[in-house]
């Protein structure tokens, strides 16, 4: 798997780009996360709206999900030859998100006789539930309450046969979480929502530390954080942790 950030910062980012990624996955493209930002970092990156295979959207804030509509809509109003070629989104969803999702979609897209449903191609999951793609298994799991009190929300968890990976998204609580259920030999990486000052709804770096075992820590990828990472970056060498930089393929050997 080859991991393209397109954004790494929060979501009230000066300097950076929405924290969203591209996985590149066999021969496919998961887009994980659709923030607002999103017009801008995929033109950056390389990517058009048309190369992204699925869609994960892991909750509601508008860093994670404010840029899904015109992703969906652009897709939606293709042309061949002067004929209309809708390509139609696969979204993988957590049935807790979904709801909202789709409400939020619905209240733009369901009009001129269409629905959602002529938009996107919904895959909605729960906590137990595996999705095949590309050799590779893909897990939503609910973090609920673990991000901001009242929010639903999910993390990703991605296993191969050589090794897995987890993005647990935004995650103020740890242990709320639930998130070392997912750590084990194999734990290739994970990313991890790091903010370097107090912050109320993401982990702080001292508690990504406490959290995670020592041993484990040169896998940890610190992203989603403060446009001044520079001063931060001696605590980070520090740890033995790494920080995900915009732009910079990160490859993880899963299959
Ligand atoms: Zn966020
Ligand atoms: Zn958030």
């Amino acid at each position: 798997m080859k991991l393209i950030p397109l954004g790494v910062g929060g979501a009230f980012t000066e300097r950076f780009y929405h924290n969203n990624y591209v996985a590149e996955i066999g021969t496919k493209k998961l887009l994980i996360d659709a923030g607002t930002t999103l017009r801008e970092s995929m033109k950056k990156a390389g990517y058009s709206y048309v190369d992204i295979d699925s869609v994960w959207i892991s909750h509601l804030h508008f860093d994670h999900a404010g840029g899904l509509e015109e992703l969906v809509m652009q897709r939606f109003w293709q042309f061949k030859d002067g004929q209309h070629t809708p390509i139609k989104t696969p979204v993988f969803v957590h049935q807790k998100v979904y709801s909202q999702l789709r409400k939020l979609l619905s209240a733009a897209l369901d009009n001129q006789g269409r629905t959602v449903d002529d938009f996107c191609a919904f895959t909605v999951v729960n906590d137990q539930d595996i999705i095949h793609f590309e050799g590779v298994e893909l897990q939503i799991f609910d973090t609920t309450n673990s991000h901001a009190k009242g929010l639903v929300s999910s993390g990703l968890f991605i296993k191969g046969p050589l090794g897995n990976v987890l993005f647990p998204s935004d995650v103020k609580d740890l242990h709320k979480a639930n998130l070392l259920r997912f750590v084990n030999d194999d734990t290739l990486a994970i990313f991890q929502d790091t903010s370097f000052t107090f912050n109320g709804v993401h982990a702080q770096f001292k508690d990504v530390l406490a959290y995670y075992p020592k041993e484990i820590h040169s896998s940890i990828y610190a992203m989603h954080y403060n446009d001044n990472i520079e001063d931060y970056l001696q605590e980070i060498e520090r740890a033995g942790i790494q920080y995900v930089k915009q732009r910079e393929p990160i490859t993880l050997p899963l299959k």
